[in-house]
């Protein structure tokens, strides 16, 4: 079983989206054709996306939480994705990141997402657009997104855990 992610995100943002729509499940390409003439500015800007754990793919609107993409719950993979769809072609995913702080998944999940895709019907791209690799500071509680393989709080400049610890 790949790892499931929970919500580590804020408490508040958590509440704030209780009862709104979950994302659209995409589980073929018709229901990616529908979703993005539903959602046309998902073309220009991309789109949130979760997997949820029994590997499918879920869209929302680019500037949804993915707590409230996934309706709450832990998921296999979140972050960024943008598409691509030159008529009468079929829609193609461009460019996917595992930007997520509400779940910020490990890179390792990218399989994840390659599977949804491919369930749907979807060609995957060959690995993240960039990873993301997130770590919690010890020393003063910061949410760093690490770069550069540079493991150092950017608040505080404590060594950050190779781990995961969120
Ligand atoms: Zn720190």
């Amino acid at each position: 079983m790949p790892p499931a992610y929970p919500y580590v995100g804020p408490a508040a943002i958590r509440r704030a989206v209780e009862g709104a729509p979950a994302g659209a499940c995409i589980r073929s390409q018709a229901d990616l054709e529908a979703w993005l003439q539903q959602n046309p500015a998902a073309l220009d800007e991309g789109a949130t996306f979760t997997v949820s754990l029994d590997g499918l793919l879920h869209l929302a609107p680019r500037r949804s939480e993915h707590v409230a993409c996934a309706a709450g719950v832990p998921v296999l993979s979140a972050g960024e994705m943008r598409f691509a769809w030159r008529k009468p072609h079929p829609p193609v995913v461009t460019e996917v990141t595992n930007q997520s702080t509400g779940y910020c998944p490990e890179p390792s999940s990218f399989e994840d997402v390659a599977r949804a895709l491919r369930t749907a019907g979807l060609s995957a791209p060959p690995t993240w657009s960039w990873a993301c690799v997130f770590r919690w500071c010890p020393g003063c509680g910061q949410l760093n997104l690490v770069k550069n393989d540079n493991f150092t709080c950017e608040a505080c400049w404590s060594a950050l855990p190779r781990e995961r610890n969120l």
